[in-house]
């Protein structure tokens, strides 16, 4: 019987760019897909992001039929009655780390047109590539030693490395052992529909500004995306969260005039109702186990931000590829020695997007994906930008009744800056490499506590300002006393080396 260095399970972006990595570096590979054509069942778009292009060179020479270029995202704010209070939008920086990043924002394409080119190049790397080929399970040699995979035909394909690129349900890491199935609070189900139109009348109502989420307190965060020649508007939320039947959040959001309007503007055709998985990991912990590795979307690799996953599917696919040859030529395929695909990809791009995993849950879960504290910031945005710009009164009246506009918010603020947006940006910030001084050290830990909170007081104090009263201490209670904690840790951490 043939047998393959390396089973790539799944033809989708993680299993090809495997399979082709793999194959490039000169391992007998073959990849496997269930649909008769990559791609098969997503017929949504999908928006590439820069790193795409920036890590992968043929990324850069790739240009799909039904790409569309967005150089603009807009954010629509709605209330409970459907009715739009604020939008805004946003460009590429020119002061962006990479030239693609200056350039675009995502490039819109159609997976049923990126899959099968990629799965392309893998066969032009020397891949064997194989389509209608559903597999139902890893096949363990006596004592357990995983040899390969079986078909729903009953045919065993041998091979002494499994990479798992098979979506988020993940045969491979169920029948390997490595995981069960995913804690369906860590799963978000996302509904869409998905439009036809004329690339003229794309062109014509959207153009560039391609990307556009919707906000609300009366659904989860939604979105409607274009590519060159149909665009889908849908929305998520955590397997847990839905209250209602996912159609009537939808129909919500279809409610807006402004994706009314686009729809109108565009004169988009439904083709498709689709409903999908992601997982929303913190950190995912599970991706390798004897003579397999999992990737992509398998291994829990989708940003948990806001889902984006073909570039991780298709980063972490490439270093699966690179630690399968090395185990190889080590001739070592054990858990052991698999376990530097984790740490390759913790020291990448993939683990980066995990650094600060669990302080964008919070907020995800606390403002993304909650549409009730879209109740507080959507009124709230609002107040300020129209205290700030509004002309109903003078400008010197407006400065002055600012407080009053924005004060009753400040509660909510101060708890979710405290649980949620603090965290999230202390998880970021990148630890000082060098060991602080011991003495600067010993110095903060005295001074901090004992400063910071009389400050907070003083302010409390101050008679003339109306945010004093209100602010001061909502400061000394969650900000202050709890940073000057967090500073000490840190400091002791890095002490500690
Ligand atoms: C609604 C939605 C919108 C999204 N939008 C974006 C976006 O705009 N940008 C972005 O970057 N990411 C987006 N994502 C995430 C992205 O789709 C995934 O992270 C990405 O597809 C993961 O790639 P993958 O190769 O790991 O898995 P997949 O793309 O799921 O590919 C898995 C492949 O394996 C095949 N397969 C599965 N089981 C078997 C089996 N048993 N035997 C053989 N073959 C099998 C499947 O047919 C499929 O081709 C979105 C996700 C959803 C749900």
């Amino acid at each position: 019987m043939e047998k393959y260095d390396v089973i790539v399970v799944g033809g989708g972006p993680g299993g090809s760019v495997a399979a082709m990595t793999a194959a490039g570096l000169g391992l007998k590979t073959i990849v496997l897909e269930r649909g008769t054509r990559p791609g098969e069942k997503n017929v949504s778009g999908t928006g590439l992001s820069p790193k795409c292009y920036r890590d992968f060179e043929f990324m850069k020479e790739m240009k799909l039929p039904h790409e569309r270029v967005a150089t603009m995202a807009t954010l629509h704010l709605s209330d409970d009655e459907a009715v739009e209070r604020m939008s805004f939008s946003f460009t590429p920086s020119e002061r962006a780390a990479y030239p693609e990043a200056r350039e675009f924002l995502t490039v819109n394409v159609y997976r049923s047109e990126l899959d099968p080119r990629l799965f392309g190049l893998a066969a032009d790397a020397g891949a064997e590539t194989r389509t209608s080929t559903r597999i139902v399970g890893v096949v363990k040699a006596e004592g357990g030693r995983i040899t390969g995979v079986r078909t729903d035909t009953g045919e065993t394909i041998t091979g002494d490395i499994i990479i798992g690129a098979d979506g988020v349900i993940s045969t491979v890491a169920r029948t390997a052992g490595i995981r069960q199935k995913w804690d369906p609070s860590e799963v978000a189900m996302i509904i869409n529909i998905d439009f036809g139109a004329a690339r003229a009348d794309i062109d014509e109502a959207i153009g560039g500004n391609a990307l556009h989420y919707w906000y609300s307190s009366v659904f989860p965060v939604g979105y409607s995306f274009f590519s060159a020649e149909g665009f889908h508007v849908g929305l998520g939320n955590y397997v847990t969260w839905w209250k209602k039947s996912p159609h009537y959040y939808l129909n919500r959001m279809f409610e807006i005039e402004g994706v009314q309007r686009q729809i109108r503007q565009c004169k988009g055709v439904a083709r498709e109702f689709q409903n999908h998985m992601v997982t929303f990991l913190t950190n995912p912990t599970t991706t390798y186990g004897d003579s397999v590795l999992l990737v992509g979307d398998a291994a829990g690799f989708a940003c948990p931000f806001e889902a984006e996953g073909v570039y991780y599917a298709m980063y972490s696919g490439m270093l699966a590829g690179k630690v399968a040859a090395e185990a190889l030529s080590s001739g070592d395929v054990s858990r052991g020695f698999l376990s530097r695909y984790e740490r390759a990809w913790r020291d990448s791009p993939v683990g980066e997007e995990f650094v600060g995993g669990e302080a964008i849950d919070g907020f995800v879960r606390g403002i993304g994906f909650n549409p009730e504290a879209g109740r507080w910031v959507i009124p709230m945005l609002n107040d300020a930008a129209f205290g700030l710009l509004n002309v109903a009164e003078s400008h010197t009246a407006s400065a002055r009744n600012l407080p009053r506009l924005l004060l009753p918010y400040v509660p909510e603020l101060a708890r979710e800056l405290k649980e949620d947006l603090l965290p999230l940006s202390a998880r970021m910030v990148e630890r000082p490499r060098r060991s602080a001084r011991p003495g600067l050290v010993r110095l903060m830990r005295k001074a901090l506590p004992r400063i910071l909170p009389p400050l907070a007081r003083f302010a409390a104090r101050r008679p003339r300002s109306p945010y004093g009263e209100v602010v001061g201490p909502l400061l000394a209670e969650h900000f202050l006393t709890p940073y000057a904690e967090e500073r000490i840790n840190t400091l002791e951490e890095v002490e500690r080396g």
